[in-house]
């Protein structure tokens, strides 16, 4: 896997003060992506040793809420494994920090992945430009969904996704949270 970034004390990305990976990689090609330098898989740097130990010195912090997978898209092929294995690892040396994941695939075709395990609340969906609006939460366009995984995921029938939080701030259940301007959007 490679990477673009790794961002510190974010508020735009979920809930809480959390470190977010920006990784390379997704062919979505949405119209107006915000982040078109991270489409190569090629791109970027390789994810090694010493960005994991960034990550977790940064997760080491009790003010930090957990940590945020966005891109670029973490799910593109060249990235799921590796992204599974290193959430893997984070729920094991962290069990008590969430892990958010930006994707622009749909919910409906990805609850299957192993990798949900691991996931608190999923971003889903491509940016859409014409249902661009700034006031949104967590997302940049109306089409795209703040799930809670794992409530979803334990219904009988998981593919209804049990969303996160409303669609602005003042609907959340914590009012306090800013508007997002992350990955997809
Ligand atoms: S908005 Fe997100 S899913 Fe769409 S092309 Fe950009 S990085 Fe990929």
């Amino acid at each position: 896997m490679r990477y673009h970034n790794i961002t510190k004390d974010d508020m735009l990305n979920g809930d809480g003060l959390r470190v977010v990976l920006w990784v390379a990689g997704c062919s979505h090609c949405c119209r107006e992506c915000h982040n078109p330098i991270t489409w190569d898989p090629d791109g970027g740097l390789l994810f090694d040793q010493a960005a994991k130990q960034e990550i977790f010195e940064q997760l080491d912090k009790s003010y930090i809420s957990g940590i945020t997978f966005s891109g670029g898209d973490p799910l593109h092929p060249a990235n799921r494994l590796d992204v599974r294995e290193f959430m893997a690892e984070i729920k094991e040396k962290y069990p008590h920090k969430t892990i958010w994941l930006y994707t622009g695939d749909s919910w409906e075709n990805i609850m299957q992945y192993p990798l949900m395990k691991y996931v608190d609340v999923l971003v889903d969906g491509e940016f859409h430009a014409d249902e661009k609006d700034v006031k949104l939460l967590w997302k940049g366009s109306a089409n795209q969904r703040v799930i809670n995984v794992q409530e979803t995921l334990r219904q009988p029938d998981p593919v209804s996704p049990i969303l996160h939080c409303g669609n602005y701030a003042d609907s959340y259940k914590v009012t306090e949270k800013p508007a997002s301007v992350g990955c997809c959007g």
